[in-house]
């Protein structure tokens, strides 16, 4: 059976002489695992189209056992992020988020846009790191079923709140009182913070990172995406350590 799809490399390995394995985010199909073969041949420009994170139209060849890439030609390479160490490092750990939660052989065409469109704006210096990588966080946990519950105080409904707090291992907000009865740790969102989550996961995909906060408030943001996503995972990414210690 032949397949033509739109997708992401997002893992490549070399399995032998001139054949690569590489873990494509399709769109027609998700998470699928296929080989590349004369993947040296500089002819073909298939070599190319199916380097890591390239997004590509792909023709694939589905036998009983395995996905082979017929023909691969690329539509964006993502260039200006593989002269940069630590994009390229933030750009791998999106990755290794979809390889982590996204299904495998089951179309995830919202995920695929929260990542193609976080490469996109840190490709294109767009928007700060910080922005897009605690945003793809929120998004991309809410589409694989984990949504925050940004909408109120959990206990009190207060919707707003001077030092509203979200706790990063249940994924709720407490306004100030309610966390002072709880007596459980949260992290200060603010009324600013607070309301850029909201919009990360509210919001429609192609506007979720419009939205900008102060430098502080940036770090607060980026701790509290990162923590919710951590805690939720139970995970420890490679890619993300590499990505802090490079910045
Ligand atoms: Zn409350």
């Amino acid at each position: 059976m032949n397949l033509s799809t739109e997708g992401l490399i997002i893992k490549e390995q070399n399995t032998g002489e001139n054949t690569r394995l590489v873990t494509v985010l399709s769109k027609e199909c998700g998470l699928i695992r296929a080989f590349v073969k004369n993947a040296g041949s500089i002819k073909s420009g298939k070599g190319a189209a199916t380097r890591l994170l390239c997004y590509s139209r792909l023709n694939i060849f589905k036998g009983r056992e395995s996905y082979i890439i017929d023909d691969a030609q690329s539509i964006e390479m993502f260039m200006p992020l593989r002269l940069d160490v630590t994009k390229m490092a933030l750009a791998e750990y999106f990755c290794e988020l979809a390889m982590r939660f996204f299904p495998e052989d089951e179309p995830c065409p919202d995920g695929l846009r929260v990542i193609l469109n976080s490469l996109y704006l840190l490709s294109k210096g767009a928007k700060p790191p910080k922005i897009v990588k605690g945003a793809a966080e929120l998004r991309l946990m809410s589409i694989c079923g984990y949504m925050p519950d940004l909408i109120c105080c959990h206990n009190c409904k207060k919707f707003e709140d001077e030092n509203m707090h979200f706790l990063p291992q249940s994924g709720i907000l407490l306004c100030s009182d309610c966390l002072k009865q709880s007596k459980q740790q949260g992290i200060n969102t603010g009324l600013g913070v607070t309301k850029a989550m909201r919009h990360c996961i509210y919001s429609p995909i192609e506007k979720m990172f419009s939205f900008n906060l102060s430098q502080e408030g940036l770090n607060v943001f980026e701790r509290a995406a990162e923590l919710y996503l951590l805690n939720l995972s139970d995970y420890d990414f490679k890619t993300l350590n590499f990505y802090k210690m490079m910045r």
